[in-house]
């Protein structure tokens, strides 16, 4: 397998942690909703346990916090007041934009429908303008969303956009099509609210790299971080054992401007040894995806990093 570059872990807690003006990390990571993990996934090999909120809630914070991101992008969140409580504790402050008729409804129990979810560093950035967007198929509305977000470095009035998606799942070719169409409209809509910011667009693409929507993605001018910075994809995003048999691919990335950031390292994912033959989720990992990071720089105007 390919080696990729480790981040610096933080030792101190994220409000305390300083960060220079002139880098951004990015964390991204699809958390498994609670209600379609625990009644929908049939995750075959998990303990129930590790399915329980009050065991998953503790990890999933853990694994957000320790490396300290500026930005951090999530799917399937249906708890977001509780992260935006306890990621409020740390310095952070997000916004959250369901899925119109997400799976969660028809769930028992369930805690109101999964989403999108961007939270960023209140001492870092500042607000300009947030977007939503219900993605169209053909004009016509879909269950998928984007959620958006220009920014601004405080110390240095520099600007960037985020945004974060997840698309349609389910693999056949007829999917294949509709998520390459909801690529068009999601990058339609980063054209429009962008302007010459740079972009970071992660998410849960539900695609693996030979995927018209991989290509459409990277024809807009944007980069999959981990492929530029460690020469490949990494050989999975998301690795789970459900009754239909054993998945392991990669289907999530962090795309960027290349001529605005250069990206500096990644963080490594766990190794299959370090992940076990239940594969994920499981008691160590809550979710059935890993979470990804990178650090990027952003480029001068003379095309330099500062
Ligand atoms: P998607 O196809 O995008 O998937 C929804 C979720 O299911 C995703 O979070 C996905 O996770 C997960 N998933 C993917 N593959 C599997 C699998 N093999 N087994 C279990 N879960 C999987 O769905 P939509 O957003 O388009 O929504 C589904 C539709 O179901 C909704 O429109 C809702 O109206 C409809 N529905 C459901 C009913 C019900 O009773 N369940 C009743 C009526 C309608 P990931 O992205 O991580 O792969
Ligand atoms: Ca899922």
């Amino acid at each position: 397998g390919i080696k990729l570059k480790k981040l610096n872990a933080v030792t101190e807690t994220c409000s305390d942690y300083t960060t220079s003006p002139h880098s951004i990390r990015v964390f991204q990571w699809n958390i498994l909703s609670q209600a379609l993990g625990k009644e929908n996934d049939n995750f075959c090999q998990c303990p129930e346990e590790a399915l329980d909120w009050n065991h998953r809630k503790y990890l999933i914070v853990e694994e957000i916090i320790e490396y300290c991101p500026d930005i951090i992008c999530l799917q399937e969140v249906d708890h977001f007041n509780y992260l935006k409580h306890v990621l409020g504790t740390q310095g952070y402050t997000g916004m959250f934009f369901p899925k119109p008729d997400s799976p969660c409804f028809y769930i028992d129990g369930n805690n109101g429908p999964d989403g999108c979810a961007i939270f960023y560093r209140t001492d870092k950035f500042e607000l300009l303008q947030a977007e939503t967007r219900i993605l169209e198929i053909w004009r016509i509305q879909s269950n998928q969303v984007a959620l958006l977000m220009n920014l601004k470095v405080k110390q240095t009035g520099q600007e960037l956009c985020v945004m974060t998606t997840h698309l349609k799942a389910r693999h056949s070719a007829l999917m294949a099509t509709l998520r390459n169409e909801q690529g068009k409209d999601l990058l339609q809509f980063l054209k429009r609210h962008c302007a010459d910011r740079p972009v970071i667009l992660s998410g849960d693409f539900n695609a693996e790299p030979i995927e018209p929507v991989y290509s459409t993605v990277c024809q807009a001018d944007l980069t999959s971080a981990y492929k530029e910075c460690v020469a490949s994809e990494p050989p999975y995003t998301t690795w789970k054992i459900r009754q239909e048999g054993e998945v392991c691919h990669t289907i999530d990335y962090i795309f960027y401007s290349k001529n605005l950031l250069e990206v500096e390292s990644v963080l490594e994912f766990p190794t299959e040894k370090d992940i076990g033959e239940g594969r994920v989720p499981n008691l160590s990992y809550p979710s059935d995806h890993f979470s990804m990071a990178c650090d990027f720089r952003l480029r001068t105007n003379n095309g330099d990093t500062a």
